[in-house]
């Protein structure tokens, strides 16, 4: 027979028997904490949630780790990482209700006996209060109980020269240092989704474009200039399949050397 396929280390797929017997030889879980975000012209609104739940299933594979359903509401979309609130389909939780929706989902792994749970964030917006959530279920706890791991970032510091040369060969978007939060539904994000879903981007609407000015600070209320109409933050028109597997390789390899180092080193 060939490899078990993915699905049988997914929770919804999963019994409560094979969930006891999961935590009784002391798997891990991981939820994927993405949005439900416009990503421009081209990408879906579940752009994060597709690249999320698919990335921790491909780190996952070959650990002993269930994978559970993705979280796929995330903090507010704020314009200079993902184009802010006004488009429609955009739908964001605020602040307080995010991290009481994690903090919940964190206490019901552990009242399943899962000692190792990650969470992983494909949504710059989630940062920090991911954390807030894990801080308010395990922080206050002494070492020796369960652990959560914040993985705020599952991309690497820095891809290979290779991959940074193929996916950005002028350097950097046209605005700004190459910050992932201004390749928001640009060439970076729209590689990956070409890679792994190109059923579902309009390839023919993929368009560069970006805000008029960055200034280093938030402005409320959100000034002109600040949002995109389009949505696409930086450019989206030099992505490829093969750029976004190149990317993917590094993004999986990243993410899944994390969790091992963490909770399957031996
Ligand atoms: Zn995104």
């Amino acid at each position: 027979m060939g490899e078990k396929p993915p699905a049988m280390q997914e929770l919804q797929y999963m019994t409560w028997e094979q969930v006891a017997a999961a935590v009784e030889r002391d798997a891990g879980i991981a939820l994927a904490v993405t949005s439900t975000e416009q990503h421009g012209p081209h990408l879906p609104l579940g752009t994060d949630a597709f690249i999320g739940h698919q990335l921790v299933l491909s780190a996952a594979e070959g650990l002993d780790l269930v994978v559970a359903p993705t979280l796929a509401y995330g903090y507010r979309s704020r314009p200079l990482s993902g184009g802010g609130q006004r488009f429609p389909g955009t739908t964001s939780l605020r602040a307080t209700t995010f991290i009481s929706v994690v903090a919940d989902i964190i206490n019901e792994f552990v009242r399943h006996g899962f000692r190792k749970i990650a969470l992983v964030a494909h949504h710059m917006e989630n940062q920090h209060l991911m954390y807030e959530a894990a801080y308010e279920v395990v922080g206050p706890t002494p070492s020796g109980g369960p652990r959560v791991m914040v993985i705020e970032s599952p991309y690497p510091p820095e891809f290979s020269p290779e991959t940074q040369q193929a996916v950005y060969p002028d350097g950097a978007p046209p605005i700004a240092p190459p910050a992932i939060g201004l390749d928001h539904a640009s060439v970076l994000e729209t590689s990956l989704m070409l890679h792994l879903r190109p059923d579902l981007v309009h390839a023919d609407r993929m368009i560069d474009d970006w805000p008029e000015r960055v200034p280093g600070y938030d402005l409320l209320p959100i000034p002109d200039g600040f949002t995109v109409a389009s949505g696409v933050l930086s450019g989206a028109k030099g992505a490829t399949a093969e750029k976004g597997e190149m990317a993917w390789r590094e993004i999986v390899g990243h993410t899944r050397e994390m969790l091992k180092a963490e909770f399957f080193s031996a």
